[in-house]
């Protein structure tokens, strides 16, 4: 990394974030700007437009989204759309106002069709319909690529971004009702257990296929995209492995000691069948993942003890 480059981090106290900071300071960068979601609403247009342009950072990295799991983003498409639409139009436009030359943009696999090729490749954007629980969140994230892709074009700026499969880590959130699987099981199993309860109740049939990646990974994979000259528009970042939803639930019922037995509850949405990112574009350029999905899940599980001891146990958003 360039270390005298400034690097603005919006949403940096989330998941993706808070991991981009770490790698960030790990590499020996030390300017990194941040804005807590109080000093800076970035559906703001002039809030963002007047942040921008005081502050110039050279490389800006978009982590900031509205986010949340299948329960959340079907009960609220309406704001799934439009917070992250107002996110993207706003930050890629201030940053390029603020001539900023180089700006990664995160997505989420989501934005594929529901029905894509497996492992879905990046040329299956737009080919298909969207799987309809997450569309909302999904036409914000596909239309943020799109501004990249479009103001590099027609301005010569260096906005590019990645598409990471699900995502799970330190600083996750663990809100059962509007959060993601990994961290939910985990929750849910770590009450049974020290509650004693008889049953862990999870949603579906448990049959759906899911790809998960550690965001440590992920965050080393922004900087390494940041690194390169003339990166392609759009990248897909995943670890490769599949499991089912009730191989998940093992692992995580392994990782926490729970005795729980698991009863699958059908009446909850399964989601998109399976969700595979074909992550060889990125991968030809040398980037591989490091955590395993056993020894990340262990590792997820004793920092969630160990934030819990501390009272620091983010469940909401
Ligand atoms: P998705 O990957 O975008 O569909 O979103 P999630 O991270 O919420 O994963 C949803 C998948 O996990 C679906 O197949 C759900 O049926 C299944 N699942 C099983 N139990 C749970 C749970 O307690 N919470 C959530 N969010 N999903 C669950």
């Amino acid at each position: 990394m360039d270390t005298a480059h400034s690097y603005y981090v919006a949403g940096h106290r989330g998941m993706v974030g808070s991991a981009v900071v770490r790698a960030l300071r790990a590499k020996g960068c030390t300017k990194i700007l941040t804005a807590r979601h109080s000093e800076l609403d970035l559906t703001n247009q002039a809030a963002t437009r007047a942040w921008f342009s005081e502050h110039k950072p050279d490389v800006v990295i978009v982590a900031a989204a509205k986010v949340g799991g299948i329960g959340a983003n079907s009960a609220a498409n309406a704001v799934f759309l439009y917070e992250n639409l107002m996110i993207a139009a706003n930050v890629v436009d201030a940053a390029y106002r603020a001539g900023c030359k180089r700006l990664l943009f995160l997505g989420s696999s989501c934005i594929y069709p529901r029905m894509a090729p497996q492992p879905i490749p990046e040329s299956a954007l737009l080919t298909a319909p969207l799987e309809k629980t997450n569309e909302g969140y999904a036409l914000a994230k596909i239309s943020g690529l799109k501004l990249c892709e479009f103001y590099r074009r027609q301005f010569g700026v260096c906005y590019h971004s990645l598409m990471p499969t699900n995502l799970y880590g330190t600083g996750d959130n663990y809100d059962v009702v509007g959060g993601h699987v990994l961290p939910t099981m985990i929750r849910k199993f770590e009450l049974a257990r020290t509650e004693g309860a008889p049953f862990v109740d999870l949603w579906g049939t448990g049959t759906p296929l899911r790809e998960f990646l550690h965001v440590d990974d992920l965050a080393e994979a922004c900087l390494y995209a940041l690194e390169m000259e003339n990166p392609p528009d759009l990248m897909n970042v995943g670890s490769g492995r599949e499991v089912t939803i009730r191989q998940l639930a093992e692992i995580v019922r392994t990782a926490t000691g729970c005795p729980a037995e698991i009863r699958w509850d059908a009446s909850k949405p399964d989601g998109t069948p399976r969700k595979l990112c074909d992550s060889s574009l990125l991968r030809s350029f040398g980037w591989t993942p490091k955590i395993d999905l056993e020894e990340g899940i262990a590792r997820t599980v004793a920092e969630y003890r160990e934030a819990l001891a501390r009272g620091d146990i983010r469940l909401g958003h």
